[in-house]
């Protein structure tokens, strides 16, 4: 199922609990902008090769738009549709004066050099930077880009508009860049981790934890959930994971992987199968790579009693359901891993305010978002008998359609 018709099948269930009108509903559905770009670059070789590049503007009530960019085979405008959508209810529930916007290039960059990589991300640059801007739509890092990246995307747009550091955030601490950029997602999880289980009697300390994905987001919420004394049981990239109910030393093996090595070799532990390590024994099982890793079938065999959506829609409606029904909870990808987005706003308003903040101002700002985000919903879940991510999706849509009404749509 496309992560299109995943958001807009929790998009209807929530509108339908608040009795939403149905031309409102109309406004909030449909992207304002879709792009679609063809991009010629000369490979290494010499010769000539096109790529397509996609930017979804879903929604910009309540402010510029904010979303990732992702290099991956599997982008295009179904794809971007659906994650834009996501980045607006993701700004709206941890009340960022943001929309959403996502997008991205079809390409498997593991093909090209560092040369051929930033001739592509300079064209795409050329071709939206009149729809892109600090305040109309501000691209980030996501799967398979990075603070460099970043790096030439500003480089580029300000080759063509001037100096604008505040038109992409993820960038490298010394081209303006924000302190705690690069951890944000997997830190701000661990926040919500931290009260989640605090509100079902527990403790980081006295859990467990599988996580599968040891890119940006997997590998920093493996390394805090590690300080904060809990136990990494399993951790798995896309060539295979290693498990170790006792847990698995994870400093070293964020280091590993960071120089290269495959997860599947690290010394230390089992190797384990992707599909293994969605069904092992652990308390708190933590999506952290693609959409579409639970279905009905893979649902039924998670041990976890609860999930933490750090990547982007890896549950289907048909998991959901299955989640709800087994009462395993599920902390929506809205929530969960919006640290990553209000990380990028602190680094937005710190380039356009010219100023640096701390990694302690930072870190501050970035647990009380998260933490105020994550009891509002736990709250109105609780009053109302919803699970967390329709509770979610109301306080979203709420504040959204608020923004859109009051502007006379
Ligand atoms: P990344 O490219 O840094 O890492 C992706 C990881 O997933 C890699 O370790 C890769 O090996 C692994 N992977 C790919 N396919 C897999 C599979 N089938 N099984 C197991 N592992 C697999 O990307 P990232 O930035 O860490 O993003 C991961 C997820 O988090 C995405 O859904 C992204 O949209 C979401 N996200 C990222 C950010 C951010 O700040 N980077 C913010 C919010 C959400």
């Amino acid at each position: 199922m496309s992560i299109l018709t995943s958001a807009q099948h929790y998009f209807d269930r929530a509108a339908e609990v608040m009795g939403l009108d149905e031309r409102i509903r109309a406004v909030l559905v449909n992207p304002e902008r879709e792009v679609k770009v063809n991009l010629t670059i000369q490979r290494d070789s010499g010769q000539l090769a096109t790529f397509t590049g996609y930017r979804v503007q879903h929604n910009s009530a309540r402010g510029p738009m904010k979303g990732g960019l992702r290099y991956h085979p599997s982008v295009d405008m179904e794809d971007a549709a659906g994650l834009a959508s996501l980045m607006t209810w993701k700004t709206a529930v941890v009340d960022l004066p943001y929309g959403g916007a996502k997008g991205g290039i079809c390409c498997d960059p593991t093909t090209l050099s560092p040369g051929e990589l930033e001739r592509l991300t300079r064209k795409f640059v050329q071709k939206i930077h009149d729809v892109i801007g600090p305040q109309l739509d501000i691209p980030a890092p996501d799967v398979n880009t990075n603070a460099e990246v970043m790096a030439w995307i500003m480089s580029e747009y300000s080759r063509i508009h001037g100096f604008s550091p505040a038109v992409v955030t993820g960038k490298p601490l010394e081209l303006h860049g924000s302190p705690g950029r690069e951890e944000a997602t997997g830190l701000g999880a661990v926040y919500i981790i931290e009260d989640a289980l605090q509100d079902a009697g527990r403790s980081i300390q006295d859990s467990s934890f599988a996580i599968q994905g040891f890119g940006n987001v997997g590998s920093h919420l493996a390394r805090c959930l590690h300080d904060r004394g809990g136990r990494v049981v399993a951790v798995s990239g896309s060539r295979g994971g290693r498990a170790d109910p006792a847990g698995l030393d994870v400093p070293p093996l964020v280091e590993y992987a960071r120089r290269g090595g495959r997860v599947a070799d690290f010394p230390g532990g089992r190797p384990v199968s992707n599909q293994e390590l969605l069904a092992i024994q652990c308390d708190v099982l933590v999506p952290a790579a693609l959409e579409d890793v639970f279905d009905a079938a893979s649902a039924r065999t998670v041990e976890a009693s609860m999930i933490v959506e750090a990547a982007n829609g890896p549950t289907t409606p048909e998991a959901d359901e299955a989640f709800v029904a087994r009462g395993v909870t599920v902390i929506p990808d809205i929530l969960a891993n919006a640290g990553g987005v209000t990380v990028s706003y602190l680094e937005w308003v710190q380039n356009l305010q010219h100023v640096t903040w701390t990694l302690e101002q930072v870190h501050a700002h970035l647990r009380q978002t998260m933490k105020a985000a994550y009891r509002a919903v736990a709250d109105l879940a609780q009053e109302r008998g919803l699970d967390l991510r329709t509770a979610a999706y109301i306080i979203a849509i709420g504040r959204v359609g608020r923004a859109a009404v009051l502007q006379g749509v």
